[in-house]
């Protein structure tokens, strides 16, 4: 019997209550990849030992990528540098990946630590900035493929709508 590829999931959109403020991201065609076990469920920033809730964070000069290289940090909300937490969810999600061989990622959209392409810039003010979260950019740098929850669901002619 050929095994099916899975793919890593942000836990969030499959109904996870595990965002910052404690609820979900539920998008039921992406609960339906981890219900049919194509999908591993992840959470970098629970890895990273955040408690639910903890205030939003976003990243200040630059992305995930410079974050990476020690050029960026990550900011919460309240002022506190939380960058070794989002390092430490990356590492952690980096070393489930390869335990479990995956290749590809299916991340929430501009996320500070999931988001592919486009994050949040930094001023805690809505707007947005290229780049990417903590953990794409260590998953992307060592080869998996990365995208968003928007992507996967436009490529497969699929409804974007995630629970508020
Ligand atoms: Fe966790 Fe990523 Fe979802 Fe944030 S976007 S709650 S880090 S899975």
């Amino acid at each position: 019997m050929v095994k099916r590829k899975k793919i890593l999931l942000s836990a969030c959109l499959a109904g996870v209550n595990c965002t910052y403020n404690g609820k979900n991201k539920l998008n039921p065609y992406l609960k339906r990849l981890f219900d049919e076990r194509s999908a591993v469920l992840f959470c970098p920033e629970k890895l990273g030992g955040f408690d639910v809730p903890h205030p939003p964070s976003e990243i200040l000069f630059g992305d995930g990528m410079d974050v990476l290289k020690g050029n960026a940090v990550v900011v919460s909300r309240t002022g506190k540098n939380v960058t070794v937490l989002f390092m430490e969810g990356a590492k952690r999600s980096m070393r489930l990946a390869k335990k479990l061989g995956i290749k590809k990622a299916v991340m929430k959209a501009r996320s500070p630590s999931c988001g592919c392409g486009m994050i949040y810039d930094g001023l805690f003010k809505g707007r947005l900035k290229k780049g990417f979260g903590v953990t794409a950019a260590l998953l992307k740098k060592n080869g998996i493929e990365v995208i968003t929850d928007e992507e996967y669901l436009r490529n497969n002619k699929l409804q974007i709508t995630n629970a508020k």
